[in-house]
């Protein structure tokens, strides 16, 4: 024990005072960004549900369909690993919306809401970013399928590259590695 005085509480040792800093910041949660479509959504399950002729006006931009973020379900496995990853990390979803389809930036809070609860309780209560700019949040990992869109690339901390042809090929992968961490 540091043998200098302490006045208010205060340790007078700048030694001390660093190695308690230290260890409140390493009680602190990791931040965890998660990408949704592809990642935390399956994209797929929405285009499923559209109708011939809306398939077919939309054909090259489905992304544009209105209301088509709203029939998409989760990834296998996602609602659960979100759940338990929170256990560990300071959760934030990253996600971008269509420039071109403003019914896409309300179904994305609409969906987290449906599938992960819309009060405190919410891992991802009040924790929605919605950018085309990911470099620009700061954090320690980032869940993306398109490891070169959207300022991924450049994101400072580590990027879990997800999907079935990535390094992260499911949300068990993702699980097994981050809670290790
Ligand atoms: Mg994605």
């Amino acid at each position: 024990m540091c043998a200098k005085q302490t006045i208010g509480g205060k340790s007078e040792c700048s030694f001390c005072n660093f190695a308690t800093l230290k260890s409140q910041k390493s009680m602190e949660k990791k931040i965890l960004y998660i990408d949704m479509d592809n990642v935390l959504v399956n994209f797929q399950s929405g285009i499923d549900k559209l109708d011939e002729k809306t398939s077919a006006e939309y054909k090259d931009h489905l992304d544009d369909v209105p209301g088509i973020f709203a029939l998409m379900d989760p990834m296998k496995g996602a609602v659960e690993a979100v759940h338990r990853l929170s256990e560990k990390y300071d959760l934030y979803i990253l996600s971008t919306a269509p420039w071109n389809n403003p019914t896409a930036w309300c179904d994305k809070l609409n969906w987290v809401k449906k599938h992960f609860g819309g009060d405190k309780d919410s891992p991802f209560y009040k924790r929605i970013i919605l950018s085309h700019h990911k470099n620009l949040c700061r954090g320690d990992y980032l869940i993306d399928d398109r490891p070169h869109k959207c300022g991924v690339e450049d994101f400072k901390g580590k990027v879990l590259h997800f999907g079935p042809d990535r390094k992260y090929k499911d949300w068990d992968s993702v699980v097994e590695y981050l809670m290790k961490k």
